[in-house]
C-alpha cells in the first residue's frame, strides 16, 4: 500500500514513522486534522504482524479521535500512535523515552496519551523527554484515571437519550442493562444506582460482579443473556462491535447509551437498523467522550471540577445530534458524524481573520 495513497483516503495531515535501533523502537504516529488544535490521542503497543496493518490501524484511530475532540467541543485536533512490539515482553524505559524524544521533535503538533498496550507508568517515562504528553498520574500532577468522568458523561448521555425517547427527566424506576463491569462500568453502576434505576448486569469476570451486586443490589444474567433481558435501557460498557446483525434484533430496550468504543460492527449499516427498530442510540464516541475531556484538561493544568463539568455537556451534544438526525431522517451516528464535521469546518473559517504571528516568548509580533 503506498502511504501517500492510504493518507488521501480520510485525508489525513501527517504521518512520522520513527526507528531507533538501541532500543529496538519502531513506532508511527498519524496526525489526522489538527484544523481545531494540536492532534491528541492515545499511543497504542501491539504485536502487529505487518507493518501495513500497523499504518492501517493508526490511520483510522488518529481520524476517529478528530471526531471525537470536536464533538466534544473541545479545541483539539485528532491523532493517534502505534509502537510495533509485544507489550508483555518489549517494554523498557528506555523505549519510551526514546519514543518521547520522537514526540518532542514533533513540536507540540501531537500529543501522547496512553492507550491499549501502554499505562500510566510508560507515560510517565514518556513524560521524561516531553511535555506533550497526558494521562500522567494525579501524584505527578495529571489526570489519572479518567473512568469516574467517562461514567459521569455516559450517566448525563443516558438521561438526554432517555429524555429524548421517553420524555423522562429522570432514570429512576427504569431497568438499565449494563454490559461490562470494569474501570467504566463500575462508576456507571453507581451513578444509576444513585437515581434510583434498576441494574441488570453482566460480566465475565466475577468479582466484578459481586461487587456491583453487593453494593448495588443488582441483578445478574449470563453474558450472552444481557441482549435479551427485560430493560428499557441497554448500556454496552465492554468490547466493540456487540451491536450486530445477531444481537440488535433481540434488543428490547428502546434506548442504547453506553461508553463502549466501536460498538456498531458496521457504522452505516447497523446505524440503519437501530433506527428501524425503533431504538434510540447514544454515538459511542459521543457519549464516550468524558475519557477524552479529563485527558485534554491536563494540558492547561488539570483541574478534576472542570473536566467533570465539561463532561456534563455531553446532553446537550447529545441532544444537538438527536434533533439533526430526526430532522434528516438518519442514524444518529451518521448525524453524529455531521456534526462534528460541521465544527471542524466552522473553526477553520475563524482562520481567515489575520492575526499577527506569535514570537518565541508567545507574544504576538505588533506591527
Ligand atoms: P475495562 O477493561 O476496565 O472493563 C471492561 C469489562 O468488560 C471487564 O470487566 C471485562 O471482564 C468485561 N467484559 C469483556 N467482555 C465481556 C463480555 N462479552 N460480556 C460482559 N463483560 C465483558 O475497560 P473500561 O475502561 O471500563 O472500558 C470499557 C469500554 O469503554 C471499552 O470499550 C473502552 O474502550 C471504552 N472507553 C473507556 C474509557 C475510559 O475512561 N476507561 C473512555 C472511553 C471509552
Amino acid at each position: 500500500m503506498s502511504v501517500f495513497t492510504a493518507m488521501e483516503e480520510k485525508d489525513h495531515e501527517q504521518v512520522a514513522f520513527f526507528r531507533d535501533s538501541d532500543t529496538g523502537l519502531k513506532a508511527i504516529v498519524a496526525i489526522h486534522d489538527t484544523t481545531i488544535g494540536p492532534a491528541l490521542g492515545g499511543c497504542r503497543m501491539w504485536d502487529y504482524a505487518t507493518d501495513e496493518e500497523a499504518l492501517k490501524d493508526v490511520l483510522r484511530l488518529s481520524r476517529g479521535m478528530s471526531y471525537k475532540a470536536a464533538i466534544a467541543n473541545l479545541n483539539l485536533g485528532g491523532g493517534k500512535s502505534v509502537i510495533i512490539g509485544n507489550s508483555k515482553t518489549d517494554k523498557s524505559e528506555m523505549l519510551f523515552r526514546s519514543f518521547g524524544r520522537f514526540i518532542e521533535g514533533l513540536g507540540g503538533r501531537y500529543i501522547t496519551a496512553e492507550d491499549v498496550g501502554t499505562s500510566v507508568k510508560d507515560m510517565e517515562w514518556v513524560r521524561m523527554e516531553t511535555d506533550y504528553v497526558t494521562g500522567i498520574s494525579r501524584a505527578l500532577g495529571g489526570s489519572g484515571d479518567p473512568s469516574p468522568v467517562t461514567a459521569r458523561g455516559v450517566y448525563v448521555g443516558m438521561k438526554a437519550t432517555v429524555k429524548k425517547q421517553l420524555g423522562k427527566e429522570s432514570l429512576a424506576g427504569l431497568k438499565v442493562g449494563v454490559q461490562g463491569l470494569g474501570h467504566v462500568g463500575y462508576y456507571l453502576c453507581k451513578y444509576l444506582n444513585e437515581a434510583g434505576a434498576k441494574l441488570i448486569v453482566a460480566d465475565l469476570y466475577e468479582p466484578s460482579v459481586k461487587r456491583v451486586v453487593d453494593e448495588f443490589n443488582a441483578e445478574v444474567v449470563g453474558v450472552d443473556d444481557i441482549y435479551d433481558a427485560d430493560m428499557d435501557v441497554y448500556a454496552p460498557c465492554a468490547m466493540g462491535a456487540t451491536l450486530n446483525s445477531d444481537t440488535i434484533p433481540r434488543i428490547k430496550a428502546s434506548v442504547i447509551a453506553g461508553a463502549a468504543n466501536n460498538q456498531l460492527e458496521s457504522e452505516s449499516s447497523h446505524d440503519r437498523m437501530i433506527r428501524e427498530k425503533g431504538i434510540l442510540y447514544a454515538p459511542d464516541y459521543a457519549i464516550n467522550a468524558g475519557g477524552l475531556i479529563n485527558v485534554a484538561n491536563e494540558i492547561d493544568g488539570y483541574n478534576r471540577e472542570r473536566a467533570f463539568s465539561q463532561a456534563e455537556g455531553i446532553y446537550d451534544t447529545l441532544m444537538t445530534i438527536y434533533d439533526l438526525a430526526e430532522n434528516e431522517g438518519i442514524g444518529n451516528q451518521e448525524a453524529a458524524a455531521i456534526v462534528a464535521e460541521y465544527r471542524m469546518k466552522e473553526v477553520s473559517k475563524l482562520k481567515d481573520i489575520h492575526l499577527p504571528r506569535k514570537n518565541v516568548m508567545g507574544k504576538r509580533d505588533q506591527f
